[in-house]
């Protein structure tokens, strides 16, 4: 149960691959929340209702922690970048 939870954890990076559709492909002053498909307020509403249904849990719970790593990543870019 502990490594299936590890991999889907790990897979929920995945989520960065709709990067990929960005043009330039990486913007370290890019805020990733709000702008990639994956990374818009729908699908955090979506990942949360993930989060809610017992069977897509862990899922949504992988999903939810990577956007709120990439939500920090947008203070620091706030600070940084301009
Ligand atoms: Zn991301």
């Amino acid at each position: 149960m502990l490594i299936k939870s590890y991999f889907i954890l790990l897979f929920t990076m995945l989520v960065d691959l709709d990067h990929l559709f960005a043009t330039p492909l990486f913007d370290a002053c890019r805020c990733s929340i709000g702008f990639h498909p994956l990374h818009s307020y729908i699908a955090i509403i979506a990942y949360f209702a993930m989060f809610l249904y017992p069977k897509t849990r862990i899922i949504g719970l992988g999903l939810l922690m990577h956007m709120a790593t990439d939500a920090i990543d947008c203070v620091f870019i706030r600070e940084n970048c301009f």
